[in-house]
C-alpha cells in the first residue's frame, strides 16, 4: 500500500492495536482502549501487553510479532526507549499506519531528535502513515474511531480540525463538547515527523465527511508542499488557520530594508493569502468562522439585510456593516417596502435595518423574514432581538429556524442579553444557526465568508513569460561569487538588471575626476554621483550620493568631496571611485521594490512606498514568487499610499505598468538565482512615463 493510501487507514481502520495497552485506569494506554470502546469501534480492537491475559474484556496479544499481518492502525504509548523497537516489529508484519503518543522525542534535545530520525527511517522505508510523536492521538467520528487519550468524544458534524498543539486539542475538543458542535476529523500532529500539515489537506480534500477544515500551526514542515496542498483544497473548501510562534530565524539580522522589516510572519500571510487560507488572528475568530462556515451557505454578493425590534442596536450593526471594505446595507426594493407596508405597523422603519420594533411578536419577525429572503438585493441577513418585555425569544427562534429552510442565504442571529435569551441562544445553536449576543463578530463571519466565495470564483492567474538574458546575468553572478563576496557590486549589479531588460539610469565608473566629467558630458547634465565601493552599501550614509549636478564645476567638485568623505569615514574601504548617473527626472515618486528568500517558502517579494522613512512607515505589501499579472496589480494597490501614486490635486498617475514590469522581473529573477539571497531596487523612480531603477542592492548567501 501506498502512503497515501495508509493515511486513510489512519482515520478508518479495521483493526486497531493498542501497544502499551494497560488494565490501569488513569494510564494513558488506558484511556486509549477505554476511548475506543466508547466510541463504539466497530472493527477489532487488539490490546498488546506482554504481561497481560486480558483488558477491559479484551484478549491481549503479548508480542508484536504476534499480531495481523497488514494491522492497519498501531497506537503506541509505550515508554520512549521501547518506541523504536515496537515500531521495527510493526514495520515488520506490515503495518500501515501509526499514532505514537510518547514524548521524549525532537521536543527534548538532541537524543530525542536522534530517535526520531529513526522513527522516520522506519516509516519511510515501509510508507507507514505515521502520527506524532508526541502528541494527543486523533479521533474519526465517521468512523467511530477514537485513538487518543482525550477526555470526551465530539458528536458527528462537518469541520476537521488538527493542530501541532496538543493543549489546544483539548481547548477545542471542551468547546465542542460545551456547544455541541460536530466535528468529523481530528488530529493532533505532535511533532509532525512523517504525517505533516501538507498530507492532512491533501486528505481532508477528498474526505465527503469534511466541510471545512480548521488548523493551528507553528511552522509549516514544507513550505513548497504545503502551498500546492492548500492552493487546491482552498478552492473546493474553506481552509481556516490561526498561526502562533514566528520562528528566531526571521529576526535575523538582514542586510537590506527588505530583509529587517519582512520576518517570518509575513512570509506566512503571504503565503495564505496566495493559497485562499483564511487566517483566523484569535481563537474567538477560529470559533466563530468554523460554526460559520460549517452551518451557513455562503453569501452570494455583499448585500446585508438587519432585522430588528430595537433602533440602537439596529444601528449599531448597520455601521459594522459600512466599516467592512466588502459588505453594505442592502437597498431593499420598492415590492418589498410594499409587502412590509401590509403588516408592519405604522411607526415601524421600513428601510434597512427594518425596525419591526420592540413589541413585536414571533409572527412579525416570521412574516418580515418571508419578505426579506425573496429580495434579490438581500445576500444575507443579520436577525437582531432585544429581550422586551414583549418579546418572545423562544418563539422567534422557532421562526427564523422555519425560514432558515426556506433560503439559501445565509442567517445569523444577534440575540443580545443575558439570562433571558439563553434558552433561544440554544435553540438556535442546535439548529445550526450562529448566534451572538454581538453583531460584530457576526458581520465579520459574514464578510470573510464573502470574501472567500468572491476569491474562490477568481480566475487562475496569468504567469507572463519574461524575456531575459539569464546566461549574462549568470557570468556576473558567478563572478562575484569567484572573488567570494556575499554582495554583487551596484556597477556590476546594474549588469544584471540590463540582462533582464529592467531599466537603469545611463551610468559609468569615473575613477579621476577628469573621467567623471567626461562621463558627464556623454550622458548630459545634470548628474549624479555616487560613491563606488564594495565595502560601502548604504552611500548615503557616508555623504557618498550627490544629486542634480549641472556642470563641470560641480562634478568635479563633487567628486573630490565624495571620496575624500568617504576615505576619512571609512578608512577601510576600497575606493574605486564614483559612479556618474544620469539622473531621474524631476517629479518622480521612489518606491522600493525588493525580495528576501523565506526558509520555508521561498522568495517573499515586498513593495512599498521608498525613500528615508520605509522602515518607521512600513507602508509595504508582499507576495510570494511567482508573481503572476493579477499579483502584481494588487500588490500596488494594497499600500496606503496607493493614492499618492494615483495622483493628488490634479497629478497625472505614475506609469502603473512599468511598475508592474519591474515586479514580475524580480520574481523571474528571484526564481532564477537561488544564490541570491536578497535583492532590493531602493529606491525606483517612477512618474507618468517611465520607472527607472536608480539603486541597486543583490546579496549572495554565504558559500
Ligand atoms: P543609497 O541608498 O546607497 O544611500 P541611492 O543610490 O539610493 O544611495 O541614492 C540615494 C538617493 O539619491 C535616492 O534615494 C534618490 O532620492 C537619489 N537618487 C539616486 N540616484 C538618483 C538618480 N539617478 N536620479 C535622481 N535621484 C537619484
Ligand atoms: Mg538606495
Amino acid at each position: 500500500m501506498s502512503f497515501k493510501e495508509n493515511i486513510q487507514a489512519l482515520f478508518a481502520p479495521k483493526t486497531v492495536a493498542v501497544i502499551g495497552a494497560s488494565a490501569a485506569p488513569g494510564k494513558v494506554g488506558h484511556t486509549v482502549v477505554k476511548n475506543m470502546q466508547e466510541a463504539g469501534f466497530k472493527g477489532t480492537l487488539i490490546p498488546v501487553n506482554p504481561k497481560a491475559d486480558e483488558i477491559m474484556g479484551l484478549p491481549v496479544t503479548k508480542r508484536i510479532e504476534d499480531l495481523p499481518v497488514g494491522l492497519d492502525l498501531a497506537v503506541i504509548v509505550v515508554p520512549v526507549a521501547a518506541v523504536v523497537p515496537s515500531m521495527e516489529a510493526l514495520a515488520a508484519i506490515k503495518c500501515k499506519s501509526a499514532i505514537i503518543i510518547t514524548a521524549g522525542f525532537k521536543e527534548v534535545g538532541k537524543e530525542g531528535a536522534a530517535l526520531e530520525r529513526k522513527l522516520i527511517e522506519i516509516c519511510t522505508a515501509h510508507d507507514i502513515a505515521m502520527v506524532g510523536p508526541n502528541c494527543l492521538g486523533l479521533l474519526s467520528t465517521h468512523n467511530d474511531n477514537n485513538a487518543s487519550f482525550a477526555a470526551g468524544y465530539p458528536k458527528q458534524g462537518s469541520i476537521a480540525f488538527f493542530s501541532q498543539s496538543g493543549a489546544l486539542c483539548t481547548a477545542i475538543l471542551d468547546w465542542a463538547l460545551g456547544e455541541e458542535v460536530g466535528f468529523s476529523k481530528f488530529v493532533s500532529m505532535g511533532n509532525m515527523a512523517v504525517v505533516n500539515e501538507a498530507n492532512m489537506l491533501e486528505y481532508l480534500r477528498t474526505d465527503p465527511n469534511t466541510k471545512v477544515i480548521l488548523g493551528y500551526i507553528e511552522n509549516v514542515s514544507n513550505g513548497a508542499d504545503f502551498i500546492e496542498q492548500a492552493a487546491k483544497v482552498c478552492r473546493e473548501k474553506p481552509v481556516i488557520m490561526i498561526k502562533s510562534g514566528t520562528t528566531a530565524a526571521g529576526a535575523k539580522a538582514a542586510s537590506s530594508h527588505t530583509g529587517a522589516i519582512a520576518g517570518s510572519d509575513a512570509a506566512y500571510t503571504a503565503a495564505f493569502r496566495k493559497t485562499g487560507v483564511i487566517r483566523a488572528g484569535d481563537m474567538a475568530t477560529l470559533f466563530d468562522l468554523a460554526l460559520a462556515f460549517s452551518t451557513q451557505p455562503l453569501p452570494e454578493g455583499p448585500g446585508l439585510c438587519v432585522v430588528t425590534n430595537a433602533g440602537g442596536p439596529g444601528i449599531l450593526a448597520a455601521d459594522a456593516t459600512e466599516k467592512s471594505p466588502l459588505l453594505h446595507m442592502a437597498r431593499l426594493s420598492n415590492s418589498t417596502i410594499e409587502r412590509l407596508k401590509e403588516f408592519l405597523p405604522p411607526y415601524a422603519s421600513l428601510y434597512n435595518p427594518i425596525d419591526v420594533v420592540g413589541d413585536a411578536p414571533a409572527e412579525r419577525y416570521r412574516k418580515t423574514l418571508e419578505v426579506v429572503i425573496d429580495d434579490p438585493q438581500v445576500n444575507s441577513i443579520l436577525v437582531l432581538l432585544t429581550p422586551t418585555a414583549s418579546a418572545q425569544i423562544v418563539e422567534t427562534a422557532e421562526a427564523i429556524i422555519d425560514i432558515a429552510k426556506l433560503t439559501k442565504k445565509p442567517i445569523f442571529v444577534n440575540y443580545m442579553g443575558g439570562m433571558r435569551i439563553e434558552p433561544g441562544v440554544r435553540m438556535l445553536g442546535d439548529a445550526g444557526i450562529p448566534c451572538s449576543i454581538y453583531p460584530e463578530p457576526l458581520i465579520r463571519s459574514i464578510e470573510t465568508m464573502y470574501h472567500y466565495n468572491l476569491w474562490r470564483q477568481t480566475p487562475a492567474q496569468e504567469y507572463p513569460d519574461i524575456r531575459r538574458n539569464r546566461q549574462k546575468a549568470r557570468l556576473v553572478i558567478n563572478e562575484a561569487r569567484a572573488k567570494g563576496a556575499t554582495e554583487v557590486v551596484e556597477f556590476q549589479a546594474q549588469e544584471v538588471l540590463r540582462a533582464y531588460n529592467l531599466p537603469t539610469p545611463n551610468t559609468v565608473l569615473a575613477r579621476s575626476s577628469d573621467e567623471a566629467v567626461a562621463g558627464a558630458e556623454k550622458i548630459g547634465y545634470p548628474v549624479v554621483l555616487k560613491i563606488a565601493s564594495p565595502q560601502i552599501s548604504h552611500k548615503s550614509d557616508v555623504g557618498g550620493v550627490k544629486v542634480n549636478l549641472a556642470d563641470a564645476e560641480a562634478v568635479k567638485n563633487a567628486f573630490f568631496d565624495i571620496t575624500a568623505r568617504a576615505q576619512r569615514l571609512r578608512p577601510e574601504a576600497y575606493i574605486a571611485g564614483c559612479l556618474v548617473q544620469e539622473m531621474a527626472p524631476k517629479g518622480c515618486k521612489e518606491i522600493i521594490i525588493g525580495f528576501k528568500r523565506d526558509e520555508q517558502f521561498g522568495p517573499l517579494l515586498m513593495f512599498g512606498l521608498g525613500g528615508i522613512y520605509v522602515e518607521i512607515l512600513k507602508d509595504i505589501a508582499f507576495r510570494l514568487a511567482p508573481l503572476g499579472r493579477d499579483d502584481a496589480k494588487n500588490i500596488i494597490r494594497e499600500i496606503k499610499s496607493y493614492m499618492l501614486l494615483k495622483g493628488v490635486r490634479g497629478e497625472p498617475p505614475v506609469n502603473f505598468q512599468a511598475i508592474e514590469d519591474i515586479l514580475l522581473t524580480m520574481s523571474e529573477l528571484a526564481l532564477d538565482f537561488p544564490e541570491i539571497q536578497e535583492a532590493e531596487f531602493n529606491p525606483v523612480l517612477v512618474n507618468a512615463e517611465k520607472a527607472v531603477v536608480a539603486d541597486v542592492r543583490i546579496t549572495l548567501s554565504a558559500q
